[in-house]
């Protein structure tokens, strides 16, 4: 039995990302407080992005008008599979997680913002030491792209390793140019060359040129990464921690059958990309670059909670996150 209670943010990005399902200005979500029998308060942090095929913030906010208070485990564990956002957040608030040793640290890939602009930022990000970098593709035309692509893969030095990500935006003959430019050169992999409705050219193109392909809008959810991967899908899956379900059942599925996962950020605050941090500092869930450098996305230190550099470790782990953001909401 929990007193359970909840409420909602809104927050403007810094700014906006470009992606190529539009502009994205402003983070809406939902804090939640349970605290148990014995006193011990924990907090989730419900952060959906419906066009990227999550639940609605409306839809995860009449489940929590639902719940009531008190509510109980069995009511909790009844939220349906497709709700991943509010079940990560549910996990989240439940979870007893030990902080990860302070030795353990792991690289984080930067994300650069579409289009030229992207190579002015790869020379910033370089200085301050990272060599993972994501560059948004899809927003433009292919040809300016591809010339911004040999810009920036001119400058990468030989260590460094560049991500793609089309969003789904491209057809696929637009993809079949974009892999066979992409053929023998420093790309670690393509995320979501064609949109996820067209499964086949998926697994197409991964078949049919060399480059590694990832799955991110096809996977939000863990139940589609594990279907993936039981019809053999190839390649490596992006896992949005905080929209996939909750935590436990995500590096269970890793670990029984180590899939080739990066974990990357929702844009989700610092309260949820905490746990994330945990998790992942705390085991062997990836061999990857973190999708975590997005930089300062509210600029707010509250909200951001720490920078995060070329190297996450346990001082990436906001403390006391979730009663400090409870505190600061209506
Ligand atoms: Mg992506």
């Amino acid at each position: 039995m929990y007193r359970f209670a909840y409420k909602t943010y809104r927050q403007p990005l810094r700014v906006p990302l470009r992606t190529a399902h539009g502009n994205w200005a402003e983070r809406e979500g939902i804090i939640l407080r349970l605290e148990d029998d014995t006193g011990r308060v924990g907090y989730g942090e419900i952060a959906p992005i419906p066009w990227f095929g999550t639940e609605s913030l409306a839809e995860a906010e009449e489940l929590c008008r639902k719940f009531g208070s008190p509510v109980t485990d069995q009511v909790l564990d009844a939220v349906s599979e497709t709700c991943g956002c509010v079940r990560f957040a549910l996990a989240m608030a439940r979870a007893h997680v030990p902080a990860p040793a302070a030795t353990v640290r792991l690289p984080v890939a930067a994300l650069l913002p579409a289009g030229p602009a992207a190579v002015k930022q790869l020379a910033q990000r370089l200085e301050t030491g990272f060599l993972a970098f994501k560059w948004k593709v899809g927003v433009g035309a292919v040809d300016d792209e591809l010339g911004v692509l040999d810009d920036l893969l001119e400058q990468l030095p030989a260590h460094a390793r560049l991500r793609l990500d089309a969003n789904g935006a491209w057809s696929r003959p637009q993809a079949e140019r974009w892999l066979a430019r992409c053929a023998e050169r420093p790309v670690e992999f393509v995320e979501q060359p064609v949109a996820p409705a067209d499964a086949d050219a998926l697994r197409g193109l991964a078949t049919d040129y060399p480059v590694t392909l990832a799955l991110d809008e096809s996977v939000v959810r863990l139940a589609d990464a594990r279907r993936w991967q039981a019809e053999g899908w190839p390649g490596v899956f992006v896992i949005k921690p905080a929209l996939a379900g909750p935590l436990p059942e995500l590096i269970a599925w890793i670990a029984a059958t180590k899939a080739d996962v990066v974990l990357s950020s929702a844009i989700e605050t610092a309260l949820g990309r905490s746990a994330i941090l945990r998790a992942a500092l705390g085991g062997s869930l990836t061999r990857r670059a973190l999708g975590f450098g997005v930089g300062e996305i509210f600029g707010a230190r509250i909200w951001d909670g720490p920078v995060i550099g070329p190297l996450a470790d346990a001082s990436c782990i906001a403390a006391g996150t979730g009663e400090e953001l409870w505190n600061a909401l209506n």
